[in-house]
């Protein structure tokens, strides 16, 4: 398990879709061989997108979320990374309040755009502190706003 990856570092950022997949592939310490097992897909598939021979038809969309679930990363960031957009930022700082270690990367589930509760203990998400609603600075374990700890125990 790979935990302490910063979750701004999974963002799609001016680089092709080649380029990306095999960063973030990279990133998680992963072969291409063994990130094939993963998503369930045939290693030169792989290999195909990272070498840009997919080019513009790209993979199909079952294909995609596979390598994105196995790379665990929103579809999204694919497919932004296909159109050659970058997603400049997260698209919510959510976090379980609960499961979350302040300071730490959180999980990145809970950063899809309709995620609203935990998966691991259903507790319901949260993007803002909860005492002054500055929003949740992921890095810090403390509130920017009001100074309180993010850990309500
Ligand atoms: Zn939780
Ligand atoms: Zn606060």
């Amino acid at each position: 398990m790979i935990s302490e990856i910063n979750p701004l570092e999974l963002l799609p950022k001016d680089e092709l879709l080649k380029d990306y997949i095999k960063r973030i592939r990279e990133l998680k310490g992963l072969t291409r061989l063994k990130l094939a097992k993963l998503a369930a897909v045939h290693v030169s598939t792989i290999a195909r997108i990272e070498s840009g021979s997919t080019g513009a038809e790209k993979p199909r969309r079952e294909v995609q979320e596979r390598i994105c679930k196995a790379l665990q990363i929103p579809v999204e960031y694919m497919q932004a990374s296909a159109k050659g957009q970058s997603v400049s930022h997260p698209q919510t700082n959510k976090v379980c309040l609960s499961c979350w270690v302040p300071g730490s990367s959180p999980d990145i589930r809970w950063s899809e755009v309709d995620a609203r509760f935990c998966l691991k203990c259903g507790a319901g998400l949260r993007d803002q502190c909860e005492r002054c609603k500055e929003p949740i600075l992921l890095r810090g374990r403390f509130c920017p706003g009001c100074g309180s700890s993010y850990k309500r125990d």
